[in-house]
């Protein structure tokens, strides 16, 4: 279990499968859901606006 948010649908990472990783952009830290994941939903940084797949 990983502590904070899933950053596209708010969700708590409780589940298994959930990640984290840096922005390629600028190095903050993305949090995503397993559900996000699986269904490839597009994220944006909350800090560059960056966005990926
Ligand atoms: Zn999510
Ligand atoms: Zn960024």
């Amino acid at each position: 279990m990983l502590e904070g948010r899933c950053i596209s649908c708010g969700r708590g990472l409780v589940e298994e499968g959930c990640t984290q990783f840096p922005c390629p952009e600028c190095g903050y830290i993305i949090k995503r859901c397993n559900i996000c994941r699986s269904q490839s939903a597009k994220y944006k940084c909350p800090e560059c606006g960056f966005e990926g797949p």
